[in-house]
């Protein structure tokens, strides 16, 4: 396994008190695949990255427990110096708002060429030689003009393939993409998934797609992981996942996925919010929103049931929610 997370628990001191934002969550991603991590604003999902990336450690944020292996080697007790190593080569992070990320006062091609600089120790021609390669490979058009240009002065869609450039500069053998393609137009959003799906390929990285968006992962993503309230619920081969979920919350987002096939038709809403981290339901987090909650729902924590090959769902009631309500 190229990363492992096992059993992590993140934790934020807000007003209202303790925020338990990441509650036990397990995932892995290998070489060259590509899982998807889903799940509403909330759910966890761009916490237990940021813990993976090691952007948490400061408070108010907290990790209270787990671990994070990469390749065998458990992040949490490295030093900052070899974390620092990790990130950038080993691993790096592509984040929904290029504009933000990227430095406004600083040409593209230079902060491209800066990860040359500081990794590789290339000489400032050679890293914009880089650069200008880097803007090529995804895809900017007239990259040499372009080089000595300002984050301001490209789209939405440039900037984003900007990033993804930064991310990929030094081939890092892991990108994790938290909504890269959010803030974007729908056909733009394309185009950058096919270019992030076409270099995984490529280079052979593994891939974490944080999205709430089911629509976006059927075609790039090898696996799902559906988090809500800071756990994991359902976690599958996306093809299993697509044929029927086995939790009623992935249930409840695949039936609020606009589809071709159901034209006219009024489209799902799973009712209600999400829950308040400061005060998670006690039992199934998801009871007070699912519409096959039943007693037991409001008092036991569904463990993740093994429900098939490498397939977990945390429901009580996961074959019915699988086969139908015979079962
Ligand atoms: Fe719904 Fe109960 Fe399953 Fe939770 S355990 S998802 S409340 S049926
Ligand atoms: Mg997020």
């Amino acid at each position: 396994m190229l990363l492992e997370v096992r059993e992590l628990y993140v934790e934020f001191a807000t007003r209202d008190g303790i925020a338990r934002a990441v509650n036990g969550v397990s995932y892995g991603v290998d070489e060259g695949e590509t899982l998807a991590v889903l799940g509403e604003s909330g759910s966890g999902k761009s916490v237990t990255a940021q813990a993976v990336m090691g952007i948490l450690d400061t408070p108010p944020g907290r990790i209270t427990g787990g671990e994070i292996l990469f390749r065998g080697r458990d992040l949490l007790r490295l030093k900052e110096e070899e974390r620092r190593g990790i990130r950038g080569a080993g691993m790096a992070m592509i984040f929904q708002d290029a504009l933000s990320a990227l430095n406004p006062v600083v040409p593209v091609g230079d902060q491209l060429g800066e990860m040359f600089v500081v990794h590789r120790g290339m000489s400032r021609k050679d890293a914009r030689a880089r650069a200008v390669e880097l803007m090529d490979r995804v895809r900017i058009p007239a990259a040499a003009q372009r080089v000595r240009d300002y984050p301001h002065q490209f789209s939405g869609g440039m900037r984003q393939r900007i990033m993804i450039a930064m991310a990929m500069a030094l081939e890092p053998a892991l990108i994790i993409a938290d909504e890269p393609t959010t803030a974007l137009d729908v056909t733009v959003q394309a185009q950058v998934m096919d270019l992030l799906a076409e270099l995984r390929r490529a280079y052979r990285m593994g891939l974490i797609l944080i999205t709430h968006d089911l629509g976006v992962v059927a075609d790039v993503a090898d696996r799902i992981a559906v988090m809500y309230a800071g756990r994991i619920v359902e976690s599958a081969p996306v093809h299993d996942i697509y044929k029927a979920p086995a939790h009623p919350y992935t249930r409840g987002l695949l039936d609020s996925v606009p589809r071709l096939d159901r034209k006219g038709r009024e489209l799902y809403a799973i009712k209600g919010l999400p829950p308040n981290l400061t005060h998670i339901p006690p039992g199934c987090p998801f009871h007070p929103r699912c519409p096959m909650a039943r007693d037991v729902c409001r008092t036991d924590v569904p463990p993740l049931y093994e429900v098939g090959a490498d397939r977990g769902s945390a429901c009580h009631f996961w074959r019915e929610c699988l086969h139908g309500p015979d079962h």
